[in-house]
């Protein structure tokens, strides 16, 4: 072939491309350039490659790395055999952009293949611009989130799209409740946008801390600041020199214990020291793209450690030498290794490459960079990050991350990252698991407590001190874990005295906040689970089962009232009964003088008298129907068939009425009740006069605060507007409280348990409200949850719980007698206090008849002339002696003044009352 046809071919071919690679078609038109220099024939590569360097001042390693990586590619017989790469390094002040457009058009002036570097954008960013002009290829290997795609720079820095996925996969895969964003400069945000734009955040905004540090300033202030948030998961973006001496400052304010987890965003968390943290429990973090088992790793990091490139390096059995290659490094090596591999595709397809002089003056571009920059891109190389590819846009989109986790022998490898996949974790849970119950062995834990008996009480021996002071259930409970789990531990009381609520700002108190602020290690007493505290610390499973309920007094025995034998009627019932008497009685008197029949011979032997005579006056008709209604007889007696009736019917109506007040007098008489004015919450809700409250600062008030069921909404709008409170500051002072009156407590069911078997007057009052459980709180995150939770299983399946319980709730000295409860009745003997008003009845009607009795004998007394008779007193007394001696059956008759006209008045009175028709004939 000319060299005319050639170079119309090469002009066919460009325009082509042009075309192509306007299109975003790279493969494409790689495929068709290389085809074309097939047909143009195969063409060799210079013998002396150029790569030009650009390397600012402090940046002195990434040079020697540059220059050991072509030293290594030349010494490689398969890798561009007949070619030799050079370096040509220019030396440039830090972020001097100015000094680094003019040093990439010298290093270009000198004909160089491609340049590298620099390390900071902006400078870098200048260069890029230059060689996008002259089409040079441009390598880089920093983080650039500003990249574009379509030029002629190839960064072998992860995509920082696709970084800052697999930081959000990474935290996500950690289900943090909570944490802190802490960074030094603005780009970290850049670095963690996913994560920032994630649905996640939205999910827990309120608990998510976005904190930027002052470089250079010290990071105490704001760490003591996250900690007393209550915050234990950080995601750290700091320069990776600076990771040090801010996880050393994390220790000085005591946030480098087990209960706090680091994640750091630097992938070059492995070239640090970290010996100084790795016993402390803290779980520290981080990603690391240096892959190990590159081939040339091994080989790599020996000669570096021999110090051939002006290193100190140590290489130990313990991949403490992976310390010596930062990402930087491998990066430069990989961007040398992937250069000259694709000079060597080129190469191989018989692609020819010259290199001229390039002038930034002239502007004149070079015809093969783009060549070399789309072959750089398609190729796929391995090197010490790993599988170097491009996606079609020209990033390094797809690459493999290590996820490395610090434990006692220092950082290791717990699982990986990559695009595709996602985060995996790998670690050895065994072997951590392990790992925390070794530590766990030499830990004093610190636990906070509050007295509630029978859960913790103070011993009455006040002498006693730490530990001994304390007894009850979990002490006991404490006990047995810490026998399992080989600890020890110290109880304190927590300041407030209360167990924990949230307030309206989303800050605890009580034993929650001890836990959150880190003064205590376990939180044990009766603690009760929650949702809102799960989001604030940890809890173990549960060792006791409950529910809210409702104590109140026992209702007393009901004195019986002095006329109870009046209950069985109403008073309604009674009034008729008396109506009926009177309208009865006067209805049989009209209808007895209505009665022919009723109207008697009053002298049988005379056969024509001139008057009858009819029983039933007035006063006799009361006397039958009153003695018929109490059921006795009488001397008198209906003869006509009218008056025998109304009788007949009088005494069916007596019948039923008396035989009913009997059988209800029976039972209102012999059955004692003891109803409770409430049998439920609903009964509480719907009423005000028994005042109702709980525990302040409690689940059961949260339970209350937060419930959407309507009687607890209604009776929690009571609760809260009830003036005095009616929230207790401790079960004890409730339980006084139920005892006074008209008050009840909720509570929880175990605690009432306990209480009722102590107290016999109190009682627990309907079924529970709720169903829940008592766990032992740790801080969230704390390592030691799982090892607790294993070992109440182990306490639970052993039976010591039950034994536990046992042992607290029963009360061997007092045994309440259950008295009946409107729930189960039965009979008893009657008291006086059930029958005295029969009695009183009684003796009331004596004293009536007392009386009558005499004024009868006074009316009497009337009719004797008065110089027959004495006082009333005298008469009254003889007579009374004359009755209690029972002087005889007779007395003398006593003159009575006599009528004034009536000569038939023979009145014949023996004497009072007594009547002898024979003396007075006589
Ligand atoms: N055990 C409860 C708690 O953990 C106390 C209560 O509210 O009754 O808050």
């Amino acid at each position: 072939m000319t060299k005319t046809s050639e170079s119309l071919v090469l002009v066919t071919c460009k325009a082509i491309a042009k075309h192509l690679s306007s299109t975003n078609m790279h493969y494409n038109w790689v495929i068709v350039l290389t085809w074309l220099s097939s047909f143009l024939g195969s063409k060799a590569l210079p013998e002396v490659i150029k790569l030009g360097g650009l390397s600012e001042s402090g940046n002195e390693v990434l040079q020697s790395a540059f220059r050991y990586a072509i030293d290594r590619i030349n010494s490689d017989n398969y890798l561009l055999p007949n070619s030799r790469l050079s370096a040509n390094v220019q030396q440039l002040e830090y972020q001097d952009s100015f000094q680094a457009s003019r040093k990439a058009c010298d290093l270009l002036d000198q004909g160089v293949a491609a340049i590298f570097g620099p390390q900071s954008i902006e400078p870098s960013a200048t260069v890029q611009s230059t060689c996008d002009v002259l089409n040079v290829p441009h390598i880089e290997t920093l983080w650039d989130f500003r990249a574009r795609p379509d030029n002629h720079t190839v960064n072998l820095f992860p995509f920082a799209n696709s970084l800052s996925k697999a930081y959000r996969d990474l935290v996500k895969s950690k289900e943090w409740k909570n944490f802190a964003i802490i960074y030094e400069e603005n780009e970290a945000l850049i670095r963690l946008e996913e994560l920032l734009k994630d649905p996640l955040m939205r999910e827990i905004k309120q608990k998510v801390l976005v904190k930027q540090l002052v470089p250079g300033q010290e990071y105490r202030k704001l760490l003591k600041e996250i900690g007393k948030a209550g915050v234990k998961n950080l995601i750290v973006d700091v320069p990776t020199e600076n990771i040090v001496s801010f996880l050393k400052h994390a220790k000085e304010v005591d946030m480098m214990s087990e209960y706090y987890n680091y994640f750091i965003t630097s992938l070059d968390l492995h070239t640090i020291d970290l010996e100084e943290f790795q016993y402390g429990g803290t779980n520290i973090s981080g990603f690391r793209l240096v892959d190990d088992t590159a081939p040339e790793f091994e080989d790599i990091s020996q000669v570096w450690h021999s110090g051939s490139v002006g290193f100190s390096h140590r290489k130990t059995k313990d991949k403490t030498y992976l310390k010596n290659i930062t990402t930087e490094v491998a990066l430069m090596y990989d961007a040398v290794k992937l250069f000259a591999s694709a000079l060597h595709e080129m190469d191989r397809r018989g692609q020819d490459v010259n290199l001229p002089a390039i002038s930034c003056e002239t502007e004149q571009p070079w015809s093969q960079g783009s060549l070399i920059v789309n072959y750089m891109r398609t190729i796929t190389a391995r090197g010490l990050t790993g599988e170097i590819k491009f996606d079609r846009y020209g990033f390094r989109s797809e690459f493999n991350l290590k996820l490395v986790d610090l434990t006692h022998e220092g950082l290791q490898e717990a699982g990986d990252w990559n695009l595709n996949v996602g985060i995996r974790i790998t670690g050895n849970s065994t072997k951590a698991f392990e790992e925390v119950k070794a530590s766990l062995k030499n830990k004093t834990l610190m636990i906070t407590t509050i007295i509630n008996p029978p859960y913790i009480s103070l011993k009455e021996d006040t002498t006693l001190k730490d530990n001994n002071r304390y007894e009850g259930y979990c002490v006991d409970l404490i006990e047995e874990i810490a026998k399992v789990l080989g600890f020890k531990y110290v109880f304190r009381e927590v300041a407030d005295r209360t167990y924990g609520k949230k307030n309206e700002w989303g800050e605890w108190n009580g034993m929650i906040r001890e836990l959150i602020e880190g003064k205590a290690d376990l939180a044990v007493v009766d603690l009760t689970v929650t949702y809102e505290r799960e989001d604030a610390v940890d809890f173990t499973m549960p060792f006791m089962n409950l529910g809210i309920s409702i104590l109140f007094k026992r209702p007393t025995k009901k004195v019986p009232k002095l006329f109870s034998f009046l209950s069985p009627l109403s008073l309604e019932v009674w009034v008729y009964m008396v109506t009926a008497f009177l309208g009865v009685s006067l209805f049989l008197f009209v209808v007895a003088r209505f009665s022919p029949y009723e109207w008697t011979n009053p002298h049988p032997c005379d056969p024509h008298p001139d008057t009858l005579e009819n029983q039933f006056t007035l006063l006799n008709t009361l006397w039958f129907t009153g003695g018929s209604l109490l059921q006795q007889g009488c001397e008198v007696t209906p003869r006509a068939m009218s008056t025998r009736v109304v009788s007949g019917i009088w005494w069916f109506f007596t019948l039923i009425m008396v035989s009913s007040y009997t059988a209800n007098l029976a039972a209102f008489l012999t059955i004692q009740r003891m109803t409770s004015p409430i049998e439920s919450a609903e009964d509480l809700a719907k009423q005000t006069s028994i005042q109702y409250g709980c525990l302040r600062s409690g689940s059961t008030q949260a339970f209350f605060k937060h419930s959407n069921f309507p009687t607890f909404k209604r009776m929690w709008n009571y609760m809260e507007s009830a003036r005095p409170s009616v929230f207790v500051d401790s079960n004890m002072k409730g339980v006084e409280r139920v005892k006074k009156g008209n008050y009840a407590l909720l509570m929880e069911s175990t605690s009432i348990e306990y209480i009722i078997e102590r107290n016999c007057d109190l009682m627990q009052i309907g079924g529970l409200l709720d169903s829940k459980g008592y766990g032992i709180a740790t801080p969230s995150g704390s390592p030691y949850r799982t090892l607790l939770s294993s070992a109440i299983l182990k306490l639970q399946e052993g039976g010591i719980l039950q034994m536990l319980k046992q042992r607290w709730w029963k009360n061997e000295e007092k045994y309440c007698v259950m008295e009946e409860t409107s729930h189960s009745v039965s009979a008893s003997e009657l008291g006086l206090d059930n029958v005295g008003g029969v009695f009183l009845v009684l003796s009331t009607g004596l004293c009536v008849a007392c009386l009558i009795v005499i004024l009868e004998f006074t009316w009497k007394l009337r009719t004797i002339p008065i110089e027959e008779r004495e006082s009333l007193c005298v008469e009254l007394s003889r007579e009374l002696k004359f009755a209690i001696m029972c002087g005889g059956d007779s007395k003398p008759v006593r003159k009575e003044s006599s009528p004034p006209s009536n000569d038939l008045s023979l009145i014949q009175f023996s004497s009072l009352g007594n009547f002898n028709s024979k003396e007075a004939i006589s």
